[in-house]
C-alpha cells in the first residue's frame, strides 16, 4: 500500500479547506470501513485521508422537533441512529433496516454521512431514507446546499458531491401523510409517524401510529365489524 496523509481538522471549515484540493485522491474519512476495504483491495490509493472525527460533536447529534421532523448530524454512527429514541419514535424505520445492515462491529462505527456518501447501489440507507423523502444538507468551498436523498447518486459509486463538499447532516421533515384504510396499512404506518385514515373518502381519525392503532374506529374499518368486537373484549 502505498504511503498518504493523514490529517485531523478540528472543525468543518478546516475539513473542507483541507479537502478543496482538486485532487480526487484526497477523501474524507468518516467510520473507514468502506474506505478501508477498498484501501486494502487497492481500489482505491489516497494521497490524504482527512479524518472527521474531530470535527465539532454536534455534528453527530440526533434532534427532533415536536412536530417529528428530525436531524441527524453526519458524524452520528449507525448504531446511535439504530438506538435512538427520537429515530424509534417517529422514523420507526430507519432503526428498523439498521438491525438487518452490516453489523454491530460496522454499524458501531460506520457513520451516516460516510453510508450515503459512500454512493455503493447496494447499500440499505439510501432507498429507506430516499422513500421517506429526506434530504441532505452539504457544505463545501462554495457554502451550503442541500439535496434530496434521492438525488444525491449520479451513477454506480457516484454522487453529485463535488471535491472539498460534505454531507453534514440529515434532515427529514415531516409531511403529513394520507393513506387510505383499504391499503396496506403495517407498511404504511412503519414509515408514516402521522397519519390521516380515511375509510372510502370518509375520515375517521387523525393522530400518531399508536393513536391510530387504538382507535375502534379504525379497527372495524380495517378488519371489519366482528373481528373488531372480538378483538376489543
Ligand atoms: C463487513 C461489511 C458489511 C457491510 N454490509 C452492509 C450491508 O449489509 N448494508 C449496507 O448498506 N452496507 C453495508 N456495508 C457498507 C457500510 O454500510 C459502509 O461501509 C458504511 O456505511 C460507510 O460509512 P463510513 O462512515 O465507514 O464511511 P467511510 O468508509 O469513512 O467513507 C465512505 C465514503 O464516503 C466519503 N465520506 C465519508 N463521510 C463523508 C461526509 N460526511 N461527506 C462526504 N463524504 C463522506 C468518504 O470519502 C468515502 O468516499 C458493509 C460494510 C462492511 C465492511
Amino acid at each position: 500500500m502505498k504511503g498518504f496523509e493523514l490529517v485531523h481538522p478540528a472543525s468543518l471549515r478546516e475539513a473542507i479547506a483541507m479537502l478543496d484540493t482538486g485532487d480526487p485522491s484526497v477523501r474524507a474519512f468518516s467510520g473507514g470501513t468502506a474506505l478501508m476495504l477498498m484501501m486494502k483491495t487497492g481500489v482505491f490509493r489516497p494521497s490524504r485521508l482527512v479524518c472527521l472525527a474531530g470535527t465539532e460533536t454536534s455534528r453527530a447529534a440526533i434532534a427532533a422537533k415536536p412536530d417529528g421532523a428530525l436531524t441527524i448530524g453526519a458524524l452520528a454512527t449507525l448504531t446511535g441512529v439504530e438506538y435512538s429514541l427520537d429515530v424509534i419514535r417517529f422514523a420507526p424505520v430507519i432503526a428498523r433496516a439498521m438491525k438487518r445492515l452490516a453489523n454491530v462491529r460496522v454499524r458501531n462505527v460506520a457513520r451516516i454521512g460516510g453510508s450515503l456518501a459512500h454512493g455503493d447501489p447496494h447499500m440499505d440507507l439510501p432507498p429507506v431514507l430516499a422513500a421517506l423523502g429526506a434530504e441532505v444538507s452539504i457544505e463545501g468551498p462554495k457554502g451550503q446546499r442541500r439535496v434530496a436523498v434521492e438525488n444525491l447518486y449520479s451513477g454506480y459509486y457516484e454522487t453529485v458531491l463535488t471535491q472539498g463538499e460534505l454531507i453534514a447532516a440529515v434532515h427529514r421533515d415531516l409531511k403529513l401523510t394520507i393513506i387510505l384504510i383499504e391499503h396496506r396499512m403495517d407498511l404504511v404506518m412503519a414509515i408514516c409517524p402521522r397519519l390521516v385514515v380515511l375509510n372510502f373518502g370518509t375520515k375517521l381519525t387523525e393522530g400518531t401510529q399508536q393513536e391510530v392503532q387504538s382507535n375502534p374506529a379504525v379497527l372495524q374499518a380495517y378488519l371489519g365489524a366482528e373481528y373488531a368486537n372480538v378483538a376489543g373484549q
